[in-house]
């Protein structure tokens, strides 16, 4: 083995890396890493820290191969190494944020193009985005599903796509995410992502110098074309105009089509109606903000993927009060992933509260437009709850929890899931679990029915009053 670490074989393998992930990811993972050295055909590679063992063995292993084999095709395996001295070691490592300073991205945010044929650019795919690492609810299963359908049939029975959510909902995630699994399958297909504000601006250069001609005949070209947030291209008739073309002549062809948008496809009033009635001849699918279990489950997914170690109470804290968007969760956790970076500060529930009521203030204190929930004002045990209603109705703790269904059992048993969902903040299930392993969809109905019931019963809703003032809620 060479003494010496092989700082320009690394550098070169960088340079590769580098553009295929997020910046934070590849300066996290990638600082105080080397070439230690090479064992015949194997490279030797160090980390400064064990944890980064598992995480490259999972993630950049394949990739790292890949780059090495392609600056030096003699190379065929690599080998991990642990070296604490290598943090913060100049010599033997590469200044990453000299080699590879932000610049170039903050100049140009999410404009990195391809060119994908002969005089036509997509924007870049995102390969942070997948279907795989898309996590499915309730609320996003049918447009997760047709994503994957299209992604296996592209042109075939879901065509045109439309997707339509409102912002932060992971609209962009699912269209580049299907354009990356086609890709994936079908390498040479000419993919083009857009948005309509670039669409539009490709119109109008065209227009401009007279090469409209040109511009259809290579967008007739296109595979799979994919357009994001199609709302704006509200009043622009010229652009409408030409985008009904090449739709037509791309549906006329098989080729997939598909869009997203921020409302349906009948809501968009200021589009050229025979433009919207081709949006809804396909399927229309749409985003919502999921539940809280979906919520729990991208952040876990999410923190994973930034490699941070989250406590479970933390997530569920975390899940249940960032109801606004997926963004916002993403924002909130991006906040910890950097304390914990910078000042090895490991997330807890008040170092969230602070990110959050921080991340609050910067909106102008507009609490609700940001989506956090407030906090509720007291910790209030689920046993209390159990015992206060089993007071109040006379039925006996275990009944409640049981399996018995008689109405002198089930409503109290209903209340009680009602009030553990709304004031405890437990989840469906949670619930679910306590209640005999019950499914969290019971739990769901049950609670709904409560509130349901409550708006047209008003005996039922004093005893619930009553119950939640016993048990110190304040309505
Ligand atoms: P939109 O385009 O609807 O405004 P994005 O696709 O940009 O939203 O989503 C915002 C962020 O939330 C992205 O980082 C995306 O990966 C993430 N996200 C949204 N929904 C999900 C989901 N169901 N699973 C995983 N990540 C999600
Ligand atoms: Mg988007």
């Amino acid at each position: 083995m060479t003494p010496a670490p092989d700082l320009d074989l690394w550098l070169k393998v960088l340079t590769l890396i580098e553009p295929q992930m997020a910046r934070g990811q590849f300066i996290t993972w990638f600082k105080d890493t080397t070439i230690l050295g090479r064992e015949g055909n194997n490279v030797v590679i160090g980390l400064p820290l064990p944890m980064f063992l598992n995480w490259h063995l999972e993630h950049y292993r394949t990739m790292t191969i890949a780059a090495l084999k392609e600056v030096d095709p003699t190379i065929d395996q690599v080998v991990y190494q642990v070296d604490g001295g290598l943090k913060d070691d100049t010599t033997r490592t590469l200044r990453l944020l000299e080699h590879f300073p932000d610049k170039k991205r903050r100049k140009l945010p999410g404009r990195a193009e391809v060119r994908i044929a002969e005089g036509l650019t997509s924007k870049l795919l995102n390969p942070r985005y997948s279907l795989e690492n898309y996590v499915v609810g309730p609320v996003n299963r049918l447009a997760h599903a047709a994503c994957s359908a299209v992604a296996g049939d592209p042109g075939g029975k879901y065509n045109p796509l439309f997707i339509y959510g409102g912002v932060g909902l992971g609209k962009t995630h699912l269209l580049q995410a299907t354009g990356n699994a086609i890709l994936r399958t079908m390498p040479h297909a000419v993919v083009l992502y857009t948005t309509s504000e670039d669409f539009t601006n490709q119109v109008i250069e065209a227009i401009q110098h007279s090469k409209m001609e040109q511009f259809r005949r290579r967008y007739r070209e296109v595979d799979v074309l994919i357009i994001d947030d199609i709302q704006f291209l509200a009043n622009k008739e010229r652009t409408q105009e030409e985008l009904f073309h090449t739709f037509n002549t791309l549906t006329e062809e098989r080729k997939q089509i598909i869009i997203s948008s921020d409302r349906p496809p009948k809501e968009l009033t200021i589009m050229q109606d025979r433009l919207v009635s081709r949006f809804e001849r396909g399927m229309v699918a749409d985003v919502t903000m999921p539940d809280y279990e979906t919520r729990y489950a991208i952040l876990a997914e999410k923190a994973q993927e930034y490699g941070l170690l989250l406590d479970e109470k933390v997530l569920r804290y975390v899940a249940e009060h960032a109801t606004k968007s997926i963004r916002q969760l993403e924002g909130i956790l991006m906040q910890a992933v950097a304390q914990y970076e910078l000042e090895q500060c490991v997330p807890t529930v008040s170092s969230m509260t602070e990110i959050m009521n921080k991340l609050c203030d910067s909106m102008d204190g507009k609490q609700e437009d940001v989506g956090f929930e407030k906090e509720p004002e007291k910790a209030i045990a689920f046993q209390d709850v159990l015992e206060t209603v089993s007071k109040y109705f006379s039925v006996s703790v275990p009944d409640m929890l049981g399996e018995s269904r008689v109405r002198e059992i089930l409503i109290p048993r209903q209340i009680a899931m009602y009030i553990g969902k709304k004031h405890v903040r437990m989840s469906y299930v949670r619930l679910g679990a306590t209640f005999s392993n019950r499914d969290h969809t019971t739990v769901m109905n049950a609670v709904e029915k409560i509130e349901t019931k409550m708006k047209e019963d008003g005996q039922l809703l004093r005893e619930v009053r009553t119950i939640e003032k016993e048990v110190g809620i304040s309505a």
